[in-house]
């Protein structure tokens, strides 16, 4: 799960303007996606608002494992409900 994450927030949330910022995370689909929308690592918007990771500069390794991280959080919470 957390190397899957990795490869999805590389791909999407990564890049310093990433396609389609603010609507690149479908809401139904992979359990990444939901946990995603539920703690505000969606798009680089909430990133921004709600982590205080700034807009417009690729992730740093450690912006990256810092999101991946509240993600997986998120979802052995859910799995331990
Ligand atoms: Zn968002």
């Amino acid at each position: 799960m957390r190397a899957h994450a990795a490869d999805l927030i590389g791909k999407r949330l990564a890049p310093a303007e990433p396609r389609n910022d603010g609507r690149q995370t479908p809401y139904r689909g992979h359990p990444v996606f939901v946990a995603q929308h539920a703690t505000a690592t969606c798009c680089r918007g909430c990133l921004a608002k709600w982590h205080g990771i700034a807009k417009g500069h690729e992730l740093t390794a450690d912006e990256r494992a810092y999101v991946v991280g509240v993600i997986c959080d998120w979802i052995a919470k859910q799995l331990a409900v």
